[in-house]
């Protein structure tokens, strides 16, 4: 199926998972682009503030809701991120997590094949698992344990990517599929916990900073902004992309040098403390980005450092501000 024209200013672009941190970070930059967004969230793991300034806005809705709901209505592209993504956040309620990752993309890519738009779905570095393939390109299948903690997430999200799929050969629905890796950024909730809010939190509360096994593990990590370029892209690309594609920062380094890093960027005098590695928790991982380089035209612009102050500085402006609650005549 060709791609339509998409048409900004035109009928709305649904976001589901819009109020989390990735999610309103899209919203606004397509906002900025002149497409209209409904953000469909059931705030289980996003924040209200990150819309809150967008209210009475005729170019943004809310709608509070469950994805596994779907929403009525005809759209002119679907994102799907609508799904929990911390391991604290996706372990609390496995079933859920599951059941959201399954059924709310069921429910989403119907949407999308009833208004004949684009789709994209947010998959995951996590469904290669623990990896024994350096870096990880797209096409490597993985190495998943499906019966282990993690697999509410990673087979969810596999699950998700099938799903995705089949509604293109089955019903021609012109889907993409973002395979992200680890992003951080402005917009986190403080009880996220993951790996960059946990540290930054920590370090300017001159806490600690907990490192899981002996800090060896690795990352490579991408600033928000770079990544919902790279969604744009994906979403706007015209043709056919049919195979998932990388989205993430090759700068790969382990846990130990990101917490000695933060440490020296708030100039903080915590410590580190050492606490259990969680099982399944992936030895190495770094995107090979060359898919998104030569399809979309997209590679990362944002340094860490540079990306971590951005984040620090936002952590910072978040603490300073006096909650509503404690000022005078608020209640
Ligand atoms: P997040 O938790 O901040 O955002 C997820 C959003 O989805 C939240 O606003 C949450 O309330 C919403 N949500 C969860 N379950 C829902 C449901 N059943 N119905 C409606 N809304 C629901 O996480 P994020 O980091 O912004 O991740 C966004 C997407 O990107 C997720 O799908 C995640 O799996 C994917 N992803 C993120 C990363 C990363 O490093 N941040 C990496 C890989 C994939
Ligand atoms: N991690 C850590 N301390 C924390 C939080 C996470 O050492 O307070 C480690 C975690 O064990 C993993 C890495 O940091 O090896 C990234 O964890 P995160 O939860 O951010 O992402 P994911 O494991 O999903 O890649």
């Amino acid at each position: 199926m060709p791609m339509p024209q998409i048409e900004p200013g035109a009928r709305p672009v649904l976001v589901a998972g819009g109020a989390g941190m990735i999610g309103h970070h899209l919203c606004r930059h397509l906002m900025a682009k002149g497409f209209p967004v409904v953000c469909l969230d059931n705030l289980s793991t996003g924040h209200r503030e990150n819309i809150a300034s967008w209210d009475g806005n005729p170019d943004f809705r809310f709608v509070e809701g469950d994805v596994v709901d779907g929403l009525a209505g005809t759209f002119a592209g679907v994102f799907n991120l609508a799904s929990p993504a911390a391991p604290d956040h996706y372990l609390i309620d496995p079933v859920r997590t599951l059941r959201t990752n399954v059924m709310g993309t069921l429910a989403m890519l119907e949407v999308a094949r009833r208004s004949e738009c684009v789709f994209v779905q947010a998959s995951t570095s996590e469904i290669y698992g623990d990896p024994d393939r350096h870096p990880q390109s797209e096409d490597y299948l993985g190495a998943v344990n499906p019966v282990g903690p993690r697999a509410c997430y990673n087979e969810g999200k596999r699950a998700a990517e099938a799903l995705t799929r089949d509604f293109r050969r089955q019903y021609g629905v012109e889907t993409r599929i973002v395979r992200i890796f680890n992003t951080y950024g402005e917009g986190s909730r403080s009880d996220d916990g993951r790996v960059i809010p946990n540290f930054v939190q920590q370090a300017l509360r001159g806490e600690p900073i907990t490192i899981y096994g002996d800090g060896r593990q690795t990352r490579s990590y991408c600033h928000v902004d770079d990544l919902v370029e790279g969604l744009l892209r994906l979403f706007s690309t015209p043709g056919t992309i049919e195979d998932p594609v990388n989205i993430g920062n090759p700068g790969e380094i382990t846990v130990a040098e990101l917490a000695e890093k933060i440490l020296a960027l708030t100039e903080s005098d915590a410590g580190i403390d050492y606490r259990a590695l969680p099982q399944d928790d992936p030895k190495r991982r770094c995107p090979d980005i060359g898919r998104a380089q030569a399809l979309l035209g997209w590679s990362p612009r944002i340094s860490l450092d540079e990306g971590l102050m951005r984040t620090i500085n936002w952590w910072r402006r978040k603490n300073a501000e006096v909650p509503a609650s404690q000022i005078a005549g608020q209640g």
